[in-house]
């Protein structure tokens, strides 16, 4: 076992980083970068145990897919680490951000050949070009630019990240409390992932693999007299609507769980517990915008929906052209992209009793291409 543990941090906003995608989903290949991030520096050291730090609300989505402790973050990248730091066992300490997505195996050589020689360790570069500071120019030999990975003692990093001071890394808390810190030389391709426009630039970076996900969905509700029936975000003229926690649109929840079950993603009962009150007679489109736009945040982009109703009442013929816009308004996709079908159930069973009726959906998705746009 070793004495190294390696914290990860993924909890960060992305608000600077303009694009659908939250920067941690986007792909490499098949793997979110998160997972690409931390694989690529485990590789460099197999032995240490390793803790991700990420967002509460993704937490769910990232344990299934990695077999590291995953913790919660905090509102800051300090509170994240200190959340993280409450994990760890090991005398030394490797944080790393997974913006910077592409830091070398060298690098992390070095780190650990300098591991004892301060309090922490710090990858810097020199600055080459001519430097201001309050409208004087500075002696540029005098300015370093800070990199993570950065190699500290766990005991002494905890303690300085007590300070109310938010420190923009962990050795600018360590120098603040007291400890030691030793530069090695840092690398110039350990860029920052910060911008949308910097990704293409970072080389070990390969595009998102072309694959198409197919998911399908299914929904049943019993028709309840005397109130407003809306079947794929539309007003039907009929005599019953839905009894159902929401609208009861059983057009979009079967809907929902297509898209769900092509990111994989869970169901709508995951998304929108029908326990919680807040979605109680909610308008399902605004359930699906919100499924939308967790699709766009975790990586994907929506290509199609295919959908059958089964009825044998109302008739939906006249209303197909108006789901088929107003779906694909929801989806952001063209309408040539979705499709409504109607069947009856030839007068058998409950939906043949005109008792309800019942909707199977299918979608497809793929990865968001952040090479090519
Ligand atoms: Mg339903």
């Amino acid at each position: 076992m070793s004495d190294l543990t390696l914290v990860l941090l993924a909890a960060g906003n992305s608000t600077r980083f303009k694009i659908p995608v939250k920067k941690q989903w986007l792909r490499i290949g098949h793997d979110p970068l998160w997972l690409y991030v931390t694989n690529r520096i485990k590789e460099s050291l197999p032995e240490v145990t390793i803790i991700l730090s990420a967002h509460a609300n993704e937490i769910p989505f990232i344990t299934p897919l990695c077999d590291f402790r995953v913790v919660s973050g905090g509102d800051t990248r300090q509170q994240s680490l200190k959340n993280a730091l409450k994990e760890v066992k090991t005398p030394y300490v490797m944080v790393s951000d997974i913006a910077r997505a592409c830091v070398d195996p060298e690098l992390i050589k070095r780190l650990i050949a300098h591991q004892g020689v301060a309090d922490t360790i710090v990858p810097a570069l020199e600055v080459h070009d001519t430097v201001v500071y309050n409208n004087e120019t500075i002696t540029r030999e005098h300015v370093k630019r800070i990199q993570t990975p950065q190699l500290s003692r766990t005991d002494i990093l905890r303690r300085a990240l007590e300070s109310d001071i938010e420190y923009t890394d962990e050795s600018s808390a360590v120098v603040a409390y007291g400890g030691t810190r030793h530069f090695i030389p840092g690398d110039e391709r350990a860029a920052k992932l910060t911008l949308a426009g910097d990704i293409t630039a970072l080389e070990c970076l390969s595009p998102p693999a072309h694959y198409v996900f197919t998911g399908n969905g299914f929904d049943v509700h019993p028709f309840e007299e005397g109130k407003p029936m809306v079947l794929a975000g539309v007003e039907i003229d009929s005599p019953v609507g839905f009894k159902a926690h929401s609208d009861g649109d059983v057009a979009i929840h079967a809907l929902i769980d297509a898209l769900l079950g092509a990111a994989c993603l869970g169901d709508i009962g995951m998304l929108f517990p029908d326990t919680d009150t807040a979605y109680k007679n909610i308008d399902s489109k605004v359930l699906l915008e919100r499924c939308v736009e967790k699709l766009h945040h975790f990586g994907f982009v929506i290509l199609h929906a295919d959908i059958t109703i089964i009825a044998q009442a109302p008739k939906i013929a006249p209303y197909k052209d108006l789901m088929r816009s107003r779906l694909a308004s929801l989806l952001h996709i063209p309408t040539a992209r979705v499709n409504i079908k109607a069947t009856t159930t030839e007068h058998l069973g409950f939906i043949g009793r005109k008792e309800g009726l019942g909707v199977i959906a299918t979608a497809s998705v793929h990865y968001f291409d952040w090479k090519n746009g």
